[in-house]
């Protein structure tokens, strides 16, 4: 599932190729991934590319903004057309499978826009991701973490009973935070998952915010992550690196790098949930 850092950095990339392009039209594939009147950005330029939290906005002018939420597997693929089908020219992000590689559209594809350079492709094998003109999603969902500071964090999560985890996981809470990052700014903090979110002390909220932050500009800079299995993706430099400084995600069974106790994984909130039981025993 694309988190935040995923979602950024294609957002970086669709910035250079897509702001100025015109699109020309769409076409839907299926229709339970569309919502909303997209007759409405025939013919407009991109503006600017945005994100909120996990949700990427492509702005087509004053009140029009798509939205794509990629969900388990949602992926972008935009395809210059002056160089075809040639692969170092794509941008592609999101949920990383061969369609990353194969020739678009592909049977997973659901939505395209055809702009003046290029075409872009939704793809989602799965089916839960969506584009949505102007999604009122957005407006429900909570700041984003570089946003706040510890006083600002503190005052979001304090008042809370449920798992720290779960509280910062929790998008109307704060939004961008997935499952891999929480796992990782959980042990930076040394804070146990299970711990309710209303019983940290002052400094454990301070080593969170600091944690958190940390692993998401780490996301960030490695450009995601991408699952060690996609080798067809790392094949062709396309995907993330962040997996290679996992702390404790996907590591069960691993030395803990900080105490060399081993990585134990359990499920919490129906996520798998991984701690290092010595330096995050509280
Ligand atoms: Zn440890």
């Amino acid at each position: 599932m694309p988190e935040l850092p995923e979602i950024e950095t294609v957002r970086l990339q669709l910035e250079k190729v897509l702001v100025g392009q015109t699109n020309l039209k769409f076409e839907i594939r299926n229709l339970k991934t569309v919502h909303g009147d997209l007759s409405k950005i025939v013919g407009k330029k991109v503006v600017s590319i945005e994100r909120k939290g996990k949700v990427l906005l492509i702005n087509f002018g004053p009140g029009l903004n798509l939205g794509f939420h990629f969900k388990m597997t949602g992926q972008l693929v935009y395809v210059p057309s002056a160089k075809g089908q040639v692969l170092s020219a794509r941008v592609v992000g999101g949920h990383p499978t061969e369609d990353f590689v194969n020739k678009m559209p592909s049977k997973h594809t659901r939505a395209m826009f055809h702009l003046s350079g290029g075409t872009l492709y939704f793809n989602d094998q799965r089916m839960f991701g969506w584009v949505m003109l102007n999604p009122k999603f957005v407006d429900k969902l909570g700041p984003e973490p570089f946003s706040l500071n510890t006083p600002k964090f503190l005052k979001l999560l304090k008042g809370l009973k449920k798992p720290i985890k779960i509280a910062i996981m929790d998008q109307e809470i704060i939004s961008g935070v997935g499952n891999i990052y929480a796992n990782d700014a959980l042990w930076e903090a040394k804070i146990n998952p299970r711990r309710p979110a209303n019983t940290l002390t002052a400094k454990q909220y301070h080593d969170l915010y600091a944690g958190v932050v940390r692993v998401l500009r780490e996301g960030i800079k490695y450009g995601g992550a991408t699952a060690a299995d996609a080798k067809y993706v790392n094949l062709h430099g396309l995907g993330g690196h962040y997996q290679d400084h996992f702390r404790v995600y996907d590591r069960e069974g691993e030395k803990c790098k900080r105490c060399k106790s081993v990585i134990k994984k359990f499920v919490l909130g129906g996520r798998g949930t991984y701690y290092c039981p010595k330096c995050q025993k509280r």
